[in-house]
């Protein structure tokens, strides 16, 4: 039987950076077996509904690189699978349930349900629905419950869970799962709207849509052996399931807000690389077995296997991320770079941005910054001559320095094409410049920098000063002598 995935999120927020990884889990699986792996809108709870968050979730996933083979936005005949299409059919799998003694109805109003579950509290017991002691139709009896029914009072439809048996299945990650049914709520299926829960129209979807594997995220543990009951109750054979693990906080908390982005558009805004983001996200609770940790999209699919997903939660290293996004600058074809970085720097204002000279740029500076965008500020001096206003102390180091000026003066005289194009020459003259104001080379090259970029720090400086060629070099020269 062929691999059949699905991911299956609800329109109320933008993608989490969590359901990003739950959903690249179901398209690694799916695609490493040549299966399928569909998108399934679940919509069902319509109070929670938020206006476009469905097509920011499926931009996001796109961004990622998750793409789908059956949903909504895939051409062909499969899809759209929106779940608020299909109320009317999970509305009847909802009454055989009932006909087959799986499901009843219950006439609770949300008072007596309140009431239920603060004497629940106060008692100190877990809530969970008290079939003995409300108004269902075991406590009223079938006749009155038929009554109400013709009257159309408000109810709901329950699970009967069977109390007195464990619900036992397989995870694929986790092992054997054992719930009690004492632990088990009699979940409600049908509301008194008539609308599904998530847990019947899930089931039935899974069923209908012939999901071999169920890929979630952990919190939905406690709801499976609810859905495992469905399964029984309909006769259908259940999916494999996997639950994989949370991701943490560094300190341990389940990932929020506090700690860094938690939403995938806000790390694509920041300038994460799709590619950097879903190798790092592919590894967050998945290892490889090996000490590999680049890998490309073909690669993380052949890769990727179920029995190395972990059991333990996974903590979101987000400096790491980082890093991982500056090994990807550095692969990046610095053309093609350019072409992404430049937009910005036109609107910044820059003079110097012939795409082949930012480029180099680019080439030269990237080894010290993990962002793209970075690069802007980071090498401001070489896109334009407005260099930033020296600091007090660094002024304070290179003015009135007679050795730095005589130094900086056999620099200047020496400096030509031969001198800024080739080492070797380079690093002659600046020994000689350094050597004729009774320095070290090393003492020079520092306020040399400043000097020319007004940075204490910044790329190889051979590098910087090819970059900006005689002339420009010439001119911050001069403008240090007359200052
Ligand atoms: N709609 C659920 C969610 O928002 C899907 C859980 C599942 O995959 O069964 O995550």
């Amino acid at each position: 039987m062929s691999v059949r995935v699905r991911f299956a999120p609800s329109p109320t927020g933008f993608l989490h950076i969590g359901s990003l990884r739950t959903a690249l889990y179901n398209y690694l699986f799916a695609k490493h077996h040549g299966g399928t792996c569909i998108l399934r809108i679940e919509d069902t709870d319509r109070t929670r509904l938020v206006e476009g968050a469905m097509e920011e979730q499926i931009k996001s996933l796109e961004w990622a690189g998750v793409v789908f083979d059956e949903g909504p936005h895939v051409g062909g005949s499969h899809g759209p699978y929106t779940q608020s299409e299909r109320f009317d059919l999970y509305r009847q799998y909802g009454m055989q349930l009932v006909k087959s003694d799986a499901a009843y109805y219950a006439f609770d109003t949300s008072e007596e349900l309140d009431a239920m579950r603060q004497r629940q509290q106060a008692a100190g017991i877990a809530p969970k629905y008290d079939r003995s002691a409300m108004r269902n139709q075991f406590t009223i009896g079938e006749h009155e419950a038929q009554r109400l029914l013709d009257e159309n009072a408000q109810h709901v439809i329950r699970l009967k869970v069977p109390i007195h048996s464990d619900v036992r299945f397989h995870d694929a990650v986790r092992g054997d799962v054992v719930f009690s049914g004492r632990e088990i709520d009699d979940q409600i299926l049908l509301k008194s709207d008539g609308f599904p829960t998530y847990h019947l129209a899930n089931v039935v979807d899974d069923h209908l849509m012939e999901i071999t594997h169920v890929i979630r995220a952990e919190e939905w543990l406690p709801s499976t052996p609810k859905h495992v009951l469905l399964y029984e109750a309909f006769g259908w054979t259940p999916p494999t399931f996997a639950h994989v693990p949370l991701l943490l906080n560094p300190d341990r908390s389940k990932m929020s807000k506090r700690h860094g982005d938690v939403m995938v558009q806000d790390f694509a805004k920041k300038g994460f690389f799709p590619e950097a983001l879903a190798n790092f996200v592919a590894l967050c609770g998945w290892n490889p077995g090996t000490d590999t940790e680049f890998f490309s999209m073909t690669e993380l699919i052949e890769a990727f296997s179920l029995e190395r997903v972990n059991k333990a939660g996974a903590v979101f290293d987000y400096q790491k991320l980082h890093w991982m996004n500056g090994e990807y600058l550095k692969t990046r074809a610095p053309e093609v770079l350019a072409e992404e970085l430049l937009p910005t720097l036109v609107t910044r204002g820059f003079e110097y941005v012939q795409p082949a000279f930012v480029a180099s740029v680019i080439a030269l500076v990237r080894e010290r910054v993990h962002f793209l965008q970075d690069v802007t500020d980071f090498a401001d001096y070489l896109f334009g001559d407005v260099l930033s206003p020296l600091s007090e102390e660094a002024a304070a180091t290179i003015t009135g320095n007679e050795a730095l000026i005589t130094a900086v003066q056999t620099f200047r005289s020496g400096l030509n094409d031969e001198t800024i194009e080739n080492l070797d020459a380079f690093k002659e003259l600046s020994k000689n410049s350094a050597e004729s104001a009774g320095m070290k080379v090393g003492a020079f090259m520092k306020p040399l920098r400043l000097v020319l970029t007004h940075r204490e720090v910044g790329a190889d400086l051979f590098g910087t000063i090819k970059l900006l060629g005689v002339q420009r070099c010439g001119f911050r020269l001069d403008a240090f002598f007359s200052s």
